[in-house]
């Protein structure tokens, strides 16, 4: 069997271990990606916050991106019913980036892991990991290629950025209940032949159809659009069993949006992932740590994804960088308590979001101005800055501002000051 060594491997070419290998990369750290897929892959995960823009920039990867022509995201739509709760991320609280992008992910990651490839970084397609060892100070990694050969990598740090490939929470039984409520979701891309054209074709909008159950559509800028259903397992049962049927009388179901897509060509049948939200009982190990999806996936109602990806992919970079400079690294404090503090935030806004009382807010018609803008940060990513108030306080505050809006007489309502 061929064996090679390197200081890092990381497994895994989406967003989280792109940046990763980025980092180290640019910081002399001989590091080598292995995806066992071939790009471009789909992928999901389209729409993206502006915290992320601050990880591609610091990974050095955004500069490969910026003039590709993604759609321009500003901010975002949410509907239900005759109810609207617009947010514009230019009118947000704190300091950070006011837009993103809507991409298409197989553009985006294999622009991401071309950029990659052309700093020099060694990322090896086709490669999938079947197996890990751990001894004292070292991994050993075997991967299996396309023609079925095996290849041995040692490597003194493992980062698994392997999203939904679970790959050491399989291997280790890392696996966990997760923190949201079991949803699964249905999606697909179409093909727009008559797409309105300013902001309506290009503004991401989220339909509520119930509480628990909403409605995605991502306008790319190659005329493409995201369509997804999210929901509780159960509420899946009352369509039909195909797909495809299935997702028509999905589309039926929606107030604002039905029959705007009736006639359009959808790409591929629908897909549906169940149970999508995933845990994990650690993060770190010796030798190893689990960055981006592989870590931990909450919900996708706020889009927050590949905003965690980045983020976890590119701390959990500086730190192997400074353990393998021989510096202690306090893995529990410097990444987890960090990486939770974020997850935490997010993880509230997410059930709240559920139980109505996100809704409430968002959908509020005079929303208190200084309040949405401090909503808005966290819909933006930034939920690590706790000169928010809707941040720090976040186990709390959207609670009380509900209090409030229950106790509000109609008269006030108009007025508005939640
Ligand atoms: C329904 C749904 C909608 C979503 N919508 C959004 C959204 O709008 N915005 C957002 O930011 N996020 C969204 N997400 C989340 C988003 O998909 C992920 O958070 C993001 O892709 C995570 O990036 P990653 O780099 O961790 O993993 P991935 O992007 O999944 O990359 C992991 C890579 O590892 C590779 N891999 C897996 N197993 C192995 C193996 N054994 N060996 C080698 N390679 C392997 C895979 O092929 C893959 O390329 C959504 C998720 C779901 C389920």
């Amino acid at each position: 069997m061929k064996k090679e060594n390197v200081d890092v491997l990381i497994i895994g070419a989406g967003p989280s271990g792109i940046v990763s290998a980025s980092y180290l990369h640019t910081q002399g750290i001989k590091v080598k990606v292995v995806e066992k897929s071939v790009f471009p892959r789909f992928s999901i995960g389209e729409s993206l916050i502006p915290q992320c823009m601050d990880n591609l920039e610091e990974a050095g990867l955004l500069d490969a991106i910026k003039d590709y022509g993604f759609q321009k995201k500003f901010g975002a739509r949410f509907i239900k019913g005759k109810e609207i709760g617009e947010f514009d991320f230019s009118d947000k609280y704190g300091a950070g980036w006011d837009w993103t992008w809507q991409v298409p992910r197989a553009d985006f990651d294999t622009l991401l892991a071309r950029e990659a490839q052309r700093k020099g970084i060694d990322i090896e397609f086709a490669a999938e990991v079947v197996d890990i060892t751990f001894t004292s100070s070292k991994s050993i990694t075997i991967i299996k290629n396309k023609q079925g050969d095996f290849k041995k990598i040692g490597a003194d740090f493992i980062i698994d950025a392997s999203g939904f490939g679970r790959v050491l929470a399989q291997k280790l039984q890392l696996e966990a209940k997760p923190q949201i409520a079991a949803h699964s979701s249905i999606f697909t891309h179409i093909e727009e032949s008559n797409r309105p054209t300013g902001k309506e074709g290009t503004q991401i909008t989220f339909e509520v159809l119930d509480t628990q159950v909403w409605f995605w559509y991502i306008p790319f800028s190659n005329g493409v659009s995201s369509l997804g259903f999210v929901a509780p397992n159960k509420w899946f049962d009352e369509f039909e069993k195909d797909p495809s049927s299935a997702f028509k009388g999905m589309l039926n179901k929606l107030d604002y949006y039905k029959k705007r897509f009736d006639k359009e060509k959808i790409l591929f049948p629908p897909v549906k992932v169940e149970n999508i939200s995933k845990n994990v009982t650690q993060l770190f190990g010796d030798g190893y740590v689990l960055t981006g999806n592989s870590a931990e996936f909450l919900d996708p109602v706020f889009s927050s994804g590949v905003s965690f990806a980045t983020s976890s992919g590119l701390l959990a970079a500086k730190l192997v960088q400074k353990q393998l400079n021989g510096l202690a690294v306090d893995w529990q404090k410097e990444y987890v308590d960090h990486i939770k503090k974020g997850v935490n935030v997010f993880s509230t806004y997410v059930k709240e979001w559920y139980t109505g009382n996100l809704q409430k807010i968002i959908f509020h018609p005079n929303p208190n101005p200084e309040i949405k803008k401090q909503i808005c940060a966290v819909l933006a990513g930034y939920v690590w800055d706790e000169s928010n108030p809707f941040v720090k306080k976040h186990d709390r505050i959207l609670k009380n501002v509900v209090r409030l809006i229950d106790m509000e007489s109609p008269e006030v309502k108009k007025n508005n000051l939640f």
